[in-house]
């Protein structure tokens, strides 16, 4: 196998903001793996939440880059992330990139879109929320309205403000058709969670994403026990072993092929999520299409998606355009692979 690997910096359309800070610009690391005339594309998206950074990245692909080129077959994908997890047990993103590729590079030998190669109904996918990142009240309205007239149905708004009744109040008002996840991303307490989950119970809301802090697991339980609303946990349950370890205090895991480090081990936890009773959502980063395409392929698989990633960006700011379409609907056609054009 050839292994190349490039930095991509992506702008985002507008600064984002959530309960920790705030992102106008992000850098992407895009691999690309070669043999036998084909081409594999994929990408890392590092969070410094999860001690990862595009230098990181960089640095832990070269030390995979020796058992890399060592494969000789791209199918054994399965072996191949069990090494990659061995050599680095975390860097899940940089792993993520070579993951992503490879399953590219299979797509590309036998020219099937991933989602076909897995058997999986196309026309399954829901359809990606698209995220209001935190602003001030009028903000937030006019950024929902706006996503609401560019056909999303369901919106994903950051809370963890000292006044989110305020926001989710006008971004309510503002989109009365729409419906609402929040992601508080840990920033509550678990006596604030359950005290909002109860006005918010009047609107249009599906669940409450991560109420509390990560470190907190009692609180979660209680938001669980008391929360009129179903509650998800991303910050909570990052690789295979959180999912049983949710399993009774959530409804719903979100998976992140970032935080688990690649798609055999995705698909994986999507299944121990369901053989726990949870529903499943697939979220992501801010990441290209070289890496949001890999979880549209994924997408018949989850019961809510959250892959608006690439939509946040610039238009100009991406190379690459995948299967997520601007509206939410997630068209898997038959590009193959990863479903790059
Ligand atoms: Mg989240």
């Amino acid at each position: 196998m050839n292994l190349s690997v490039e930095r991509v910096s992506l702008e985002l359309a507008e600064t984002f903001t959530i309960s920790r800070g705030s992102t106008d610009r992000t850098d992407n690391v895009v691999v690309r793996i070669s043999d036998g005339g084909h081409e594999g594309i994929g990408a890392a998206a590092p969070s410094t939440h999860y001690g990862e950074t595009a230098a990181t990245v960089e640095a832990a692909i070269e030390r995979l880059r020796p058992t890399v080129e060592a494969v000789d077959d791209p199918f054994q994908v399965e072996r191949v992330e069990r090494e990659l997890a061995h050599e680095l047990g975390r860097n899940p993103a940089a792993r993520c990139a070579v993951s992503i590729a490879l399953h590219d590079l299979v797509g590309r030998h036998t020219d099937l879109p991933l989602w076909r190669y897995w058997g999986l109904d196309p026309d399954a996918a829901p359809d990606t929320s698209y995220t209001v990142g935190i602003g001030d009240p009028e903000t937030m309205a006019d950024r929902a309205r706006r996503a609401a007239d560019a056909g999303y149905g369901t919106l994903k708004v950051k809370v963890g403000t000292d006044d989110d009744r305020a926001r989710v109040d006008a971004v309510a008002e503002a989109v009365p058709d729409a419906t609402l996840r929040l992601d508080a991303n840990e920033a509550w307490t678990p006596k604030d969670a359950v005290r909002n989950a109860e006005w918010l119970a009047d609107y249009d809301v599906e669940f409450l994403e991560q109420p509390v802090p990560a470190a907190d697991p009692e609180g979660l339980r209680y938001v669980y026990e008391h929360s009129p609303l179903p509650v998800a946990v991303d910050e909570s349950c990052v690789t295979l072993p959180d999912v049983p370890a949710v399993a009774d205090r959530a409804d719903v895991a979100v998976l992140k092929l970032m935080k688990c480090g690649g798609l055999v081990e995705a698909r994986r936890m999507v299944h121990a999520a369901r053989a726990h009773g949870l529903d499943v959502m697939l979220g992501c980063m801010i990441e290209t299409d070289a890496a949001i395409s890999a979880g549209a392929q994924l997408a018949p698989l989850c019961d809510y998606v959250d892959l608006d990633g690439s939509l946040l960006l610039d238009d100009d700011s991406d190379p690459y355009e995948g299967p997520v379409r601007a509206g939410g609907h997630i068209d898997l056609d038959d590009q193959p692979g990863i479903g790059l054009r």
